[in-house]
């Protein structure tokens, strides 16, 4: 295309925060080709996609070409990985381009897979196509969930062949979100011991992401809250449909409330407090189940990063965030609580809990599937128990079960709109992943149009409605998206 780049990127973080921001550039890419390309995202950032298809624009989307007002800069950010701590991690393999101004805020445009930077220890600094692919579907569908996330705006093929277990295609995926402020953020300005920077860090994120508490009389404590309720309502969220983020270390979890990092995540299919898919997660610390807890002990983590912004007496600032933190466990057991009503169509109120709790056991005592399961009991509520009944093996407590839920008046209409058909089932994604690596899209496209109008339900699609096939479900394991 011959239309001038309407890109006008401004490089908020990196002048606001030089000690967070290595500018860096990004590695040479033999043989750049645009394998995927999000164009309603595209145009919302106010980019024209036939610039992006053209060879300027697939440039940008690698690195290579920077446009005025860029400063392509690595982020310094420390973390928790399984619990342990590593002083300095950052983006080895990323590079954030700058912002994009928008309506709703400024637009970090990341690119992930574009070489190694200085934080990249023993990485190669590059990523393959399958798990950049990976990313794009599953975020684009937690996005049609309305679940607040990170955005895939492309992949681009890099044209260089990558060594993993085998040797796999390389590519580079263009990420948006409204920052890469992470928990590991903070945990890296604390560890210098500058206060000032620590204090730099915060007044962005809250100009960033909570400008309503700026003005508040303790703004340090007031972001702290915000970041608490921002994350008990996103964990919440992903808890009602069964997503699994798999990698919760401190360095993958935002200030923002958006989920990020989608390496080897995946959606439960049948009901399991206890279920792992990550092959590296051998403790199962992030279980289903557990993802609330440890969402928690992430904001700890915040917390004690944010203590010498919260008062000068240390005894005073732990004092401050223990009980800010305090809030996260009714916040998230009150929006779990609500969505779960929600999706069985009812209102929110108390006296139904209990009813949410005995079926959540009969869930998983049956091995149903989670998804399958709420979307079916919309029928139930017109008349038809069938679909819903015929997936458990233990008939008279089902039944027992729905006559009390019935008599509640459910609206199945309602429930339709909150219990996806569509979610990028496990199974799905592989067959699409494997399909695309040797090129063939097809099953890629497919996929994404189920997952990104996930609650109509639309005729040929039934495979894409259905779980796994049972052998499938039993051995299914994520490596570590690379
Ligand atoms: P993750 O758990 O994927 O968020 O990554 C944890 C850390 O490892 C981050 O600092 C990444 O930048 C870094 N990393 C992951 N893969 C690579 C790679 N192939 N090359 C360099 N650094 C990497
Ligand atoms: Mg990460
Ligand atoms: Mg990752």
């Amino acid at each position: 295309s011959l239309s001038p780049p309407t890109v006008a990127f401004s490089d908020q973080f990196a002048r606001a925060l030089p000690e967070l921001a290595v500018p860096w550039q990004a590695e040479e890419t033999p043989e750049p080709r645009l394998l995927r390309l999000n164009e309603p995202l595209a145009a919302d950032l106010g980019i024209d996609p036939a610039w992006l298809r053209g060879r300027e624009g697939t440039r940008l989307l690698v690195g290579a070409h920077v446009p005025d007002g860029a400063t392509p800069v690595a982020q310094a950010y420390a973390g928790h990985q399984f619990g342990n701590y590593s002083p300095r991690l950052g983006d080895g393999r990323a590079l954030l381009l700058g912002e994009l101004a928008h309506p709703d805020g400024p637009r970090d445009l990341h690119l992930k897979g574009s070489g190694r930077t200085p934080f990249a220890r023993g990485g190669d600094g590059l990523a393959a196509v399958g798990p950049m692919l990976r990313e794009y579907v599953v975020s684009e569908a937690m996005h049609a969930l309305g679940i607040p996330t990170t955005r895939s705006l492309a992949v681009v093929a890099t044209g260089r062949t990558i060594q993993r277990e085998e040797r796999l295609p390389g590519a580079v995926l263009a990420r948006v979100a409204s920052s890469h402020l992470r928990v590991g953020s903070f945990q890296y300005a604390r560890a210098t011991d500058d206060v000032d920077l620590l204090r730099r860090l915060a007044d962005f994120a809250i100009a960033r992401h909570y400008p309503a508490v700026a003005d508040a009389e303790h703004r340090h404590l007031a972001l702290f809250e915000a970041v608490v309720s921002a994350q008990a309502s996103l964990v919440a969220r992903w808890m009602l449909v069964g997503f699994i983020h798999g990698v919760m270390n401190t360095d993958n979890m935002t200030i923002s409330g958006e989920t990020i990092d989608y390496g080897p995540c995946a959606f439960m299919d049948a009901y399991d407090p206890a279920t792992v898919y990550s092959s590296i997660d051998r403790g199962a610390r992030y279980a289903y189940g557990n993802q609330p807890r440890v969402a928690e002990w992430n904001l700890a983590r915040l917390a004690e990063s944010l203590l010498p912004l919260l008062a000068d007496d240390q005894d005073e600032a732990i004092a401050l965030a223990v009980s800010a933190l305090g809030a996260f466990g009714p916040q998230y057991d009150a929006a779990w609580t609500a969505g779960a009503l929600t999706k069985l169509g009812l209102p929110a109120d108390d006296s139904a809990t209990p009813l949410v709790h005995d079926l959540h056991t009969l869930l998983q005592a049956n091995h149903v599937d989670h998804t399958t399961f709420h979307r079916h009991l919309s029928s139930a509520a017109r008349g038809a128990p069938e679909p819903a009944r015929a997936l458990f093996l233990d008939l008279p407590a089902i039944d027992a079960w729905l006559t009390r839920w019935r008599a509640l008046s459910p609206d199945a209409d309602a429930m339709d709109r909150v219990n996806p058909v569509y979610i990028p089932r496990n199974h799905l994604v592989e067959e699409a992943l494997a399909a695309a690596t040797e090129g063939d899209q097809t099953p890629l496209d497919r996929l994404l149009d189920a997952v990104t109008h996930p609650f109509t339900e639309r005729p040929g699609l039934d495979r894409y409605a259905s779980p796994a096939p049972e052998d499938f479900a039993a051995r299914y394991q994520t490596f570590c998206g690379t």
